[in-house]
């Protein structure tokens, strides 16, 4: 009886881990259970925003009487809160069509030159505003066949975050080089910098190193997925190295081909 137990208990367990496996190689599976963590985060992340929002409209309502200045100042934050759900949002949609395969890249023959310069002329003033400088150097009068919105908004994201995340003095390059295989786009800064066991987090969904920074910063965690997205379905490359204090530098690779 104990032998035919055994074997009973040996059939039974090699069976469960059977279908265990092929459970967790399931794509669907998997990517439902990938989904709904998505939805989870996306949930949390905006109803932080929702919160602020309600009580600072609540507050308004219920103490008319309040000064002038904490009126305004109840106005202003609501405001910057629903700006960065609207971003929030943007990304949000961005991510779950890319999820969904549903994106399809609307590839044209582009000169890559042309569109960094097209790209970074508003931020040379919004850096002046900031007692910041960016020096661009273009390298290459290449063409390459690229999503041109796409590639528009990862330059965004990048020349967005070098802004938010240096100081007023520091500097921020942008170098396009070209390679026999691929243009580089160096965005580099001499900014805060990450620490370096966050590094390889910064591409998380909703990653953020510093959470506290939000309101200065109106910080998604979303832009550099979507980022990552977006060279990775060039079949390019993004790497990121930094140092505390001295600065950061993403690099994306475009094959031509
Ligand atoms: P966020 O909206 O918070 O900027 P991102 O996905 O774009 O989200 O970036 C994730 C995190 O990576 C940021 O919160 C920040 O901590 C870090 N990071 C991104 N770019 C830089 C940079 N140029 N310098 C320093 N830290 C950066």
């Amino acid at each position: 009886i104990l032998f035919i137990c055994t074997i009973i208990f040996v059939l039974l367990s090699i069976t469960a881990s059977y279908f265990l496996a092929k459970r967790s190689m399931n794509p669907i599976i998997n990517s439902w259970g990938k989904q709904s963590e998505f939805v989870e985060n996306a949930s949390h992340e905006l109803r932080t925003p929702l919160t602020i929002v309600q009580s600072k409209l609540e507050h308004l309502l219920t103490k008319p009487e309040d000064t002038i200045m904490n009126q305004f100042e109840s106005i202003g934050l609501s405001l910057s809160e629903i700006r960065r759900m609207n971003i929030m949002t943007t990304h949000l949609l961005t991510l779950a069509r890319a999820d969904s395969l549903e994106q399809q890249l609307q590839k044209e023959t582009v000169n890559l030159g042309n569109l960094v310069n097209e790209v970074i002329h508003p931020f040379y003033e919004l850096a002046e505003l900031e007692q910041k400088e960016i020096i661009t150097q273009i390298h290459s009068k290449r063409t390459i066949s690229i999503d041109k919105n796409r590639i528009h908004q990862l330059l965004v994201i990048l020349l967005d975050n070098a802004l938010k995340y240096t100081r007023p003095q520091d500097k921020i390059h942008v170098v396009l080089r070209e390679d026999p295989e691929y243009l580089t786009i160096d965005v580099s800064d001499t900014g805060i910098g990450i620490r370096e066991e966050n590094i390889k987090r910064v591409f998380d969904r909703f990653y953020r190193e510093d959470k506290a920074r939000i309101k200065e910063t109106g910080g998604t965690g979303l832009g550099l997925s979507i980022a990552q997205w977006i060279v990775e379905s060039h079949n390019g490359t993004i790497r990121v190295s930094s140092k505390p204090s001295s600065g950061t530098t993403f690099q994306v690779k475009l094959p031509y081909k």
